[in-house]
């Protein structure tokens, strides 16, 4: 017997209730029919923020520029992590530039940031790149 997890979809933002067992069998959205589940990073806005952020499955936003030096070489690392982390933690990215807004209101000091959702609320942040298993690491502490 598992709690159903509610989980918002980054395609079209609904919410979608997905009981545990069935988190490995590559759940489907109900209302746009494509997968709730990535193995990838999704892209975050100022549109879809409210709605990402809510949830059962922590999010992971890593807050990036494109002339950020080390927000580029981190990329590769949190694209593995999105694959190992897959049904556990979703991780979607935050461009501060065409998001400012938004990020002024997390309270970005420095790229990358990486900050950590549960519930519609903010868990923990983290400033700085880091290592693959640091990473994990990290989000481990946090029960991921
Ligand atoms: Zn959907």
């Amino acid at each position: 017997m598992s709690n159903p997890l509610v989980i918002p979809c980054p395609h079209c933002n609904g919410l979608n209730r997905i009981p545990t067992d069935r988190l490995g069998d590559t759940p489907k959205c109900g209302r746009c029919k494509q997968n709730v589940l990535l193995s990838t990073s999704f892209e975050l806005t100022e549109g879809n923020y409210a709605a990402q952020i809510k949830g059962d499955l922590p999010l992971l936003l890593d807050v990036w520029a494109d002339w950020c030096g080390p927000c580029k070489s981190f990329a590769p690392t949190f694209e593995q992590a999105a694959r190992q982390l897959s049904g556990r933690c979703r991780l979607a990215k935050l461009d501060s530039e065409a998001n400012r807004n938004l990020a002024g209101q997390l309270g970005i000091r420095s790229i990358p940031s990486l900050i950590l959702f549960k519930n519609g609320r903010e868990l923990t942040r983290q400033a700085g790149a880091f290592p693959l298993q640091s990473l994990l690491e990290w989000l481990r502490s946090q029960g991921i």
